[in-house]
């Protein structure tokens, strides 16, 4: 798929949610219904990955704890939230990590786990995958490519042989199997500064190569942009490279993906308990606005209505909107 350059003169001239600007040239945009709680339950991972947008390894030792849980569970029985979902880090190295999906399985909720694979074969973690697929929880593993050079390159070396090894495990619990209600998707970033491919052609090489050489099946692909932020934003500084992202990520802004988000229907809350409208703005200490209050604990907003109100927006949520768009489920356009 072919996507449109847009010149800043391109951009000023679009009328569509563009009234207001942030002074980083992106729109302003206002929640709508909240749906999803993304929770980050600590920047503790096995991996070290070079593209990390939340500067993860195992030397890490932020992590969420139990009391900071009940308020997310108690969250979401007051607003209604449908979603969990479980991010750090490797969410699983949290302590509570299964006594929350639990409670929030218990509740109806459903749980995504934003899984590395690798975790999978971590001492201690063996029944991991049984633990996920009782539970019914929806696993999004990071997978960046079906070949294991440019894997290994980016996450670490073995990475790829023991990304394989838990596809299969989870494949063999059915996950990723038709009909299992078991969701396996995968998540694909680039390895460097450019723009992911078109998501659908590239899910299906993905099918094709990941069955053909391993047997492996899977539900769907995400392509995420990389956003300029964090060590992924280091590294390409350190290449003289960030300059010239940043402008490829402006000039492929395409408003359609404005819609879709994912800060209009979601929350993020850091291992402390602090609300932020996204992932990325939390790594960034830019805390969800409603009020007058600074920064938010999810405790203080038990009983409000954030819905309408104004998302805070800077240069990198370019990386959302550019070419087919970027969100946690993926690209936004088809
Ligand atoms: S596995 Fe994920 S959380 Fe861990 S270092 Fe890599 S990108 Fe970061
Ligand atoms: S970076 Fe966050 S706040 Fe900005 S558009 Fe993307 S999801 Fe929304």
């Amino acid at each position: 798929m072919q996507y449109k350059s847009r010149t800043d003169l391109d951009l000023a001239s679009e009328t569509q949610h563009s009234g207001n600007r942030s002074p980083s040239g992106f729109p302003l945009i206002k929640r709508s219904r909240l749906e999803t709680l993304q929770a980050n339950l600590g920047y503790r991972c096995n991996q070290a990955c070079s593209h990390c947008h939340v500067a993860a390894s195992p030397k890490r030792s932020e992590s969420m704890d139990w009391q900071t849980m009940e308020w997310l569970l108690r969250f979401a029985a007051q607003h209604d939230i449908k979603l969990f979902d479980l991010t750090g880090g490797a969410p699983e190295m949290n302590e509570f990590f299964r006594d929350l999906v639990v409670a929030a399985r218990e509740m109806g909720v459903g749980v995504i786990d934003r899984c590395n694979l690798t975790i999978l074969s971590e001492p201690g973690q063996e029944d991991l995958a049984r633990f996920l697929a009782k539970q019914q929880v929806e696993v999004v593993a990071s997978l960046p490519c079906y070949q294991k050079e440019n894997v290994d390159k980016q996450r670490g070396r073995g990475t790829f042989e023991a990304s394989i090894a838990g596809l299969k495990s989870l494949n063999a619990l059915g996950y990723g199997v038709p009909g299992s209600g078991l969701y396996l998707n995968l998540v694909y970033n680039p390895a460097g500064p450019s723009l992911p491919p078109s998501q659908d052609s590239l899910e299906a090489a993905y099918k094709t190569q990941l069955s053909s050489e391993f047997g492996i099946k899977f539900n769907q692909l995400f392509v995420m942009v990389n956003m300029p932020i964090s060590r992924f934003e280091e590294r390409i500084a350190a290449n003289g490279q960030l300059g010239e992202y940043k402008t490829l990520l402006k000039n492929s802004f395409s408003s359609d993906n404005l819609d879709g988000v994912m800060c209009r229907s979601l929350i993020s809350v850091d291992w402390r308990g602090y609300v932020y409208d996204c992932d990325f703005n939390q790594m960034l200490d830019m805390p969800l606005k409603h009020g007058d209050s600074e920064r938010l604990h999810i405790s203080a907003l038990m009983a409000k209505d954030i819905s309408g109100s104004a998302i805070q927006v800077d240069g990198h949520c370019f990386g959302c909107t550019a070419g087919q768009g970027s969100s946690c489920q993926g690209a936004l356009v088809a």
